[in-house]
């Protein structure tokens, strides 16, 4: 591959804070994926973000199609999230007590969502899978785990698996840390494999707590599934007494206002949400039937908790996201700002110095969508060409250049928010911009 670095002094002021942040933290950044890994140059420190534009500490300006990696669905700094955020800051920002927005949040939802009963708030999307898992085996009295290779379920220990030939009963842990005792109770089975996940119900038929599954698998790709597929899901775990959990913390109020759940009229036993419910704040909820929900603490058996589960700056944050999105026409516009985008895509790559990208195929399910080789769909781990870390550098380099960012890793797919709607004339601009 060519690895020419991306130097100069374009990024001056980012390399700085990245040398002295490399003293201070390990690698540099407080998240893996930020560390521009892979990408041959430093990387970039922001320092302001509005709509769809993002500031680097060198003043340049790129179209964000980052965007937090999904929470900002309205783009940077909503005027009307801001004014609910400076309102809450207003009143104190923490009580570690009952407080009305809570409330206020959870009942919108639930009053929406008809196949949800109950919902609890907590900080993150981890936060929320860990509880799921939890509360399945508790509920269930079983201990074993169903999750699917491609699907990324945040860093709790029993779900950082790989199968080793793709075949249960080879499970690895994928991370160092985590014991063999842990993710012996996780089984994993390919996307889209029906005929494989039924033989795992029937070699495990009485352990089985919990069938996992980001319903739209987009931190691996985008890894588009069957509607057939996702039916069965619900009937097999009925068929074994097992809880079907979607992990909707990117779908969840993105695909739809009640995520692929309420897109495709499944009804899983939990649900778990992050990013956009938070807008941009910390948030993770939990949610699902009431005779499920009833066994969390202090009702039931199952503990969980949090110094700053509902924050109320970030309830009031996530309420007003939401108030804004759950008006019909919300997700038509969302999903046409989305088709203008990658058509533009499209039509660049097709062309752009003498075809350099033109065996790029840009995925796309609704406000989601990614660059990635090939022209057959793309819908399981196996599927993904072996090229795919260069020529994401490839792409990721010059779109840089053009003030264009994306996220910066080829497994992560682009967001794009109802504020992209504003920058189509200036995408264009500058991509074919000399
Ligand atoms: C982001 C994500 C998580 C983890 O959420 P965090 O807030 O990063 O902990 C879990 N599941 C899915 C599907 C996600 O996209």
């Amino acid at each position: 591959m060519t690895s020419i670095p991306v130097t100069s002094n374009r990024y001056a002021q980012s390399q700085k804070f990245f040398q002295r942040a490399l003293a201070v933290t390990p690698g540099g950044v407080h998240s893996p994926v930020r560390s521009f890994k892979g990408l041959h140059t430093s990387p970039l420190f922001m320092n302001r973000a509005q709509g769809a534009w993002i500031f680097d500490e060198d003043h340049h300006s790129f179209i964000d199609f980052c965007m937090s990696f999904g929470p900002l669905i309205l783009g940077h700094q909503d005027q009307d999230v801001k004014e609910a955020i400076m309102a809450a800051l207003n009143d104190g920002w923490t009580y570690g007590a009952c407080e009305k927005y809570s409330l206020e949040l959870a009942e919108f939802i639930l009053q929406r969502l008809p196949f949800l009963e109950q919902i609890r708030f907590m900080s993150s999307g981890t936060e929320a899978v860990m509880t799921a898992i939890r509360l399945a085996r508790g509920h269930t009295q079983k201990s074993k785990i169903i999750k699917f290779d491609g699907c990324y379920h945040g860093h709790m220990d029993a779900l950082l698996v790989k199968s080793g030939s793709g075949l249960a009963g080879t499970e690895t842990a994928s991370s160092l840390g985590v014991t063999h005792e842990t993710i012996e109770n996780t089984l994993v089975c390919p996307l889209g494999d029906i005929a494989a996940l039924r033989n795992l119900f029937a070699q495990h038929k009485n352990s089985i707590a919990a069938l996992i599954i980001e319903p739209l698998p987009a931190n691996y790709g985008l890894l588009i599934q069957a509607r057939s597929f996702l039916e069965e899901l619900p009937k097999l775990c009925h068929e074994y007494q097992s809880l079907l959990i979607f992990d909707e913390v990117i779908s969840g109020f993105r695909m739809s206002f009640g995520g692929m759940a309420e897109l495709y009229n499944i009804t899983p036993d939990l649900v778990t949400y992050g990013k956009v419910i938070g807008g941009g704040m910390p948030v993770g909820a939990v949610a699902g039937k009431k005779a499920i929900m009833q066994n969390l603490a202090p009702l039931g058996g199952v503990y969980q908790a949090g110094t700053l589960s509902a924050n109320p700056v970030a309830m009031r944050a996530g309420l007003m996201t939401l108030q804004k999105i759950a008006v019909p026409s919300f997700y038509q516009t969302l999903d046409q700002t989305s088709e203008k985008i990658v058509h533009i895509f499209e039509k660049w790559s097709q062309t752009y110095d003498g075809g350099k990208f033109s065996h790029l195929q840009w995925v796309r399910s609704g406000s989601l969508f990614w660059p990635i080789r090939g022209h057959a769909p793309i819908t399981k781990v196996s599927d993904l060409p072996s090229s795919m870390n260069e020529d994401f550098y490839e792409l990721f380099k010059v779109l840089l250049e053009k003030g264009i960012y994306l996220a910066p890793n080829g497994y992560e797919v682009g967001f794009v928010s109802s504020a992209h709607q504003q920058i189509f004339s200036e995408l264009e601009t500058r991509l074919y911009a000399p």
